[in-house]
């Protein structure tokens, strides 16, 4: 063990399902370093932005080493940040604070998280087409790294307002063709026939325990001959997976991306490799795939 102590957590609410102690406890003892990963719960009433602020000034201080932020404060906590991230400012969210001299600074690990793990799945270089589903924080990290891959992204969303909000923050990042917009009550419309390459699920249907529901219509024909990658990862294989393993096609869900996302943060807090494996191996031995545990 090293002299430093690590003193992590993550803030959000609620945390109780949340898998982020798992993965970076295992990561601490994987590379032989001391410290903690805590939970700060903070309730979101009139008293959470006294106690959000009062965190963020504990990682200021270097008191914590390092907070992971989640649902509810991935935007709001941007209003405490000395710095931003070009990560975290593309997404507009962040899920990671960190000190640099005594300021704070939010980054988003998402976009390095998917990055690292769709590559897995489909060869990233290929820029091909890629149609994106759902328009929310997962899937402005998802489109940004597709754009800047070169491929050519369709993102079909409920809310067409949201889908043309990330197309208008993020067409600035497109290196071929500018991001097009279905609603995805209409996917019949497109030409689903040739051309795909990957489509990604970025909505949390077909999440614990909603575990039947896919956003795909089960009477249309999915782009056979793309891959699936599904942000979801509880359950490991959703609806919408078995119905593109059915087609044929090849799938992954989302927990490489859970694991990479984490790594990520690790690194940036303690300047060490994460074992990755043994972030994989803690996850395992531990996950109840019933239990509708959430990051
Ligand atoms: P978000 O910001 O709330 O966005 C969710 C998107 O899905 C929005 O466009 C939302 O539209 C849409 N949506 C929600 N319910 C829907 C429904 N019933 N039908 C159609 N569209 C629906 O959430 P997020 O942070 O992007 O996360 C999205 C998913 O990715 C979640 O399942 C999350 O767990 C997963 N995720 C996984 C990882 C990972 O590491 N594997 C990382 C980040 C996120 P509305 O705004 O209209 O509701």
């Amino acid at each position: 063990m090293s002299g430093v102590e690590f003193h992590l957590g993550l803030t959000g609410y609620p945390l109780g399902h949340s898998l982020s102690p798992l993965l970076h406890q295992a990561a601490l003892t994987a590379c032989g370093l001391a410290g903690d990963y805590r939970l700060f719960p903070i309730e979101p009433n009139q008293d959470a932005g006294t106690e959000l602020r009062s965190l963020c000034a504990r990682v200021s201080r270097g008191e914590l080493g390092g907070l992971n932020v989640t649902i509810p404060y991935k935007q709001t906590l941007i209003g405490c940040l000395d710095d931003i991230s070009e990560s975290a400012l593309v997404v507009g969210a962040v899920n990671t604070l960190t000190s640099r001299g005594g300021r704070l600074l939010g980054e988003n690990t998402d976009i390095a998280g998917f990055k690292r793990d769709v590559s897995t799945l489909v060869d990233l270089s290929s820029g091909q087409k890629a149609l994106v589903l759902g328009a929310g924080g997962a899937a402005r990290a998802v489109v940004y790294v597709l754009l800047q891959a070169g491929w050519q992204v369709t993102l079909a969303a409920r809310r067409q307002e949201q889908a043309m909000q990330l197309a208008h923050d993020l067409n600035k990042y497109a290196r071929s063709h500018y991001i097009e917009t279905v609603d995805l009550e209409k996917l019949s419309t497109l030409d689903l026939s040739a051309g795909w390459g990957l489509v990604v699920n970025s909505t949390p249907v077909g999440m614990f325990p909603l575990v039947e529901a896919s956003p795909w219509p089960e009477a249309l024909e999915l782009p056979k001959a793309a891959a699936l990658y599904d942000l979801i990862y509880n359950p490991g294989e959703t609806r919408l997976m078995q119905q593109a393993s059915a087609a044929g096609m090849r799938c992954r869900n989302g927990l490489g991306m859970l694991v990479e996302q984490a790594a990520q943060a690790f690194e940036i807090w303690t300047g060490k490799t994460a074992d990755r494996s043994a972030m994989v191996a803690a996850l395992q031995k531990t996950r109840n795939p019933k239990s509708g545990r959430t990051l």
